[in-house]
C-alpha cells in the first residue's frame, strides 16, 4: 500500500480542522456530527425513535433489492471508503485526540479491501430419500449497532458493509467521543448507497448519541439484533437487553517470547504491532512474556526498533499518569485508564514524567513484575511491560491470567509447535497469532478476512456479513430431487 507523506497529512488535518470552525485542541463536543465541510450528512437524527424508522426503511429497500444491486452498494462503500480514508482518519485523531493518522488510513483501506460481502452468504442443501431441505441465512431486520471511539468509522463502515451483505438495515449509537468521525462514516455509506441506485438513507445514526438513546435502541421493537463493540461495560449492557445481541468486547492480549523464536524478527513484530495506531486496536500486544535466557535479546532489538526503556521509578510515576482512580455509580472505587493518555503518542506520554524524545520513539517499554498495573490492565497506549520468566510453563500461566478470561487474543513468537500448540489451548483466545504483528490476526499481512468487531463472548469470532443472520430452513417433502 502506498504510504501517505507527512506534508499531505498535514494538509488533511488542517482541512479537517478548519471545515469543522474549530482548533485541534477543541473538545470533541464542538466537532459538528450533522455536517462536514458544509456538506450536510444524509441519515443523521436528533430522536432514536426516527432514527430507526428512517433504518426500517433502508431495511425495506434492501429487502427488495436484487443481491447484485446490495453487492453495487457494498462496491461503490469500498470505493469511497479508498477514497475519502485519509479524510476520515485525520477527522479520527483531530476530533478523538487518539491514534496515528497514517495507520488510520491503512486501517479503512483494510476495511475497504477485505470486509466480505454478499459472498459471504451461502445456501445449504440437504437431500435424501425424503425430498430436499434448504437453509438460507436471512437477515433479522434491523440491528442496533453501538460502536467504540478507538475504530470509530473502521467500525461504522465495516458493520454497514457486513449488516447491508446480510440484507439487514442498520441504525448506529456511535461513542460520543468519535461523533462526527462515525457520522461521516454513515454519511458516506448513504452517499454510496444513493450513488449505487439505492435509497437515499440507508443507515441512520444520531446526531448526540447518548445513553438513554442507546437504552431506546435496545427496547425498541424494530430492533431485532444488537451488534456491540466497546469495554466491558456496554457489552455487558447489551448482553443484559433481553434481545439477540453479539459481544465485541476488552482484550488484554499477551505476548509470549520462548528461546526458539528468531528473536531480531519477533521483537520488530511486537513494536510494529504494540505501536499500530498507538495501541488502540483491540487484538494489539499489551504484554510480553519473555524467556529470561533471551529477554536481553528481545529488549535490545525493541530499542532498534523504536522503543524507549524506562526505569522502574519511571514505570512508577508513569503509571500514576496514565492511571486514575474513578468512583462508580454505586460508590465502589476503580482503578480505569485516564482517557487524556489513551491512544496518545510514546513521545507525548514522555514527556508527562519529564523525558523529551522525538517522533523516531514510537513504544515505551519497562520491565515489569507480573502484578504491575501495565501488565493488568488494558491500557490502549504504547507503552509495553516486560516480564521475565523462567519457562514455558510460567509464561502460559502468566499469559493465561493476563488475559483475564477475555478470549481476545494472544500471540507467540517461537518456532516450538509444542509450545505454541500448549498455549493456543490453554488462553482459548478469539484470535491466536503466530510470529507476526498483531493485525495479522485481522487480515493485514495475513491470510482471512478483515473485521473490527471481534466477538469473543457471544462466539461469532471475526464478524462478516454470515454473523448478521438467521437461519431459516425450507422443506420440500419427496420430490425436488434430479438423482
Ligand atoms: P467504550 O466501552 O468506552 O464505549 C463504547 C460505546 O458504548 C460508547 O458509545 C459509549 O458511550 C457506550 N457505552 C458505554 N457504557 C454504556 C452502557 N452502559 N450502556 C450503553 N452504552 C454505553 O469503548 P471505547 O473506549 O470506545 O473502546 C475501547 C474498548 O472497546 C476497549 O475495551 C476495546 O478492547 C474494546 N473494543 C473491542 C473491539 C472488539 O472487536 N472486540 C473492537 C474495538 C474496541
Amino acid at each position: 500500500m502506498a504510504q501517505i507523506s507527512e506534508n499531505e497529512i498535514r494538509e488533511i488535518v488542517s482541512k479537517v480542522i478548519n471545515s469543522m470552525g474549530s482548533t485541534a485542541s477543541a473538545a470533541p463536543k464542538n466537532y459538528d456530527s450533522t455536517q462536514y465541510g458544509g456538506r450536510k450528512f444524509l441519515g443523521i437524527f436528533d430522536d432514536m425513535n426516527k432514527a430507526i424508522e428512517a433504518a426500517n426503511e433502508g431495511y425495506k429497500a434492501v429487502r427488495a433489492m436484487q443481491v447484485e444491486d446490495r453487492e453495487k452498494i457494498i462496491t461503490e462503500i469500498r470505493k469511497l471508503c479508498r477514497e475519502e480514508a485519509p479524510v476520515m482518519a485525520a477527522l479520527g485523531v483531530a476530533e478523538t485526540k487518539m491514534g496515528k493518522v497514517e495507520h488510520k488510513r491503512l486501517k479503512h483501506i483494510l476495511v475497504a479491501d477485505k470486509t466480505p460481502g454478499t459472498e459471504d452468504i451461502v445456501s445449504n442443501a440437504k437431500t435424501g430419500d425424503y425430498g430436499l431441505t434448504l437453509v438460507e441465512m436471512a437477515p433479522f431486520g434491523v440491528v442496533g449497532a453501538i460502536t467504540p471511539s478507538t475504530n470509530p468509522s473502521e467500525t461504522v463502515i465495516c458493520n454497514s458493509i457486513g449488516m447491508i451483505a446480510a440484507g439487514n438495515g442498520v441504525v448506529f449509537n456511535p461513542h460520543p467521543g468519535a461523533i462526527a468521525t462515525s457520522n461521516y462514516a454513515v454519511d458516506l455509506v448513504n452517499r454510496a448507497s444513493r450513488a449505487a441506485g439505492g435509497p437515499e438513507i440507508l443507515v441512520a445514526s444520531m446526531d448526540k448519541p447518548t445513553l438513554d438513546s442507546a437504552n431506546t435502541m435496545y427496547k425498541h421493537p424494530l430492533i431485532r439484533l444488537l451488534v456491540c463493540t466497546g469495554g466491558p461495560g456496554v457489552v455487558r449492557a447489551v448482553l443484559s437487553s433481553g434481545k439477540k445481541a453479539i459481544g465485541a468486547g476488552a482484550g488484554n492480549p499477551p505476548v509470549i517470547v520462548d528461546d526458539t523464536a528468531d528473536i531480531k524478527k519477533a521483537a520488530k513484530c511486537i513494536i510494529d504491532g504494540c505501536t499500530f495506531d498507538n495501541n488502540l486496536p483491540c487484538i494489539a500486544e499489551k504484554e510480553v512474556f519473555a524467556f529470561a535466557n533471551i529477554a536481553d535479546e528481545l529488549i535490545s532489538g525493541m530499542k532498534q526498533n523504536g522503543a524507549y526503556m524506562i526505569t522502574a521509578q519511571q514505570a512508577e510515576a508513569l503509571s500514576k499518569i496514565v492511571l486514575v482512580t474513578v468512583t462508580d455509580k454505586s460508590g465502589k472505587e476503580k482503578v480505569t485508564v485516564s482517557r487524556d493518555c489513551v491512544g496518545r503518542d510514546a513521545a507525548v506520554l514522555l514527556d508527562k514524567i519529564g523525558v523529551k524524545v522525538g517522533p523516531e520513539v514510537r513504544c515505551i517499554i519497562c520491565e515489569t513484575d507480573f502484578m504491575h498495573p501495565f501488565v493488568q490492565h488494558e491500557l490502549m497506549m504504547p507503552i509495553l511491560p516486560i516480564v521475565r520468566v523462567r519457562d514455558i510453563d510460567e509464561a502460559i500461566d502468566l499469559a493465561v491470567k493476563a488475559e483475564h478470561g477475555n478470549r481476545h487474543t494472544a500471540h507467540m513468537h517461537s518456532k516450538n509447535i509444542d509450545n505454541l500448540s500448549r498455549f493456543a489451548r490453554a488462553v482459548e483466545t478469539t484470535i491466536f497469532v503466530k510470529n507476526a504483528p498483531s493485525y495479522a490476526g485481522i487480515g493485514f499481512g495475513g491470510e482471512g478476512h478483515a473485521t473490527f468487531t471481534i466477538a469473543g463472548p457471544t462466539g461469532e469470532g471475526i464478524t462478516s456479513a454470515r454473523s448478521f443472520t438467521r437461519q431459516r430452513r425450507c422443506v420440500m417433502a419427496d420430490s425436488f430431487r434430479i438423482i
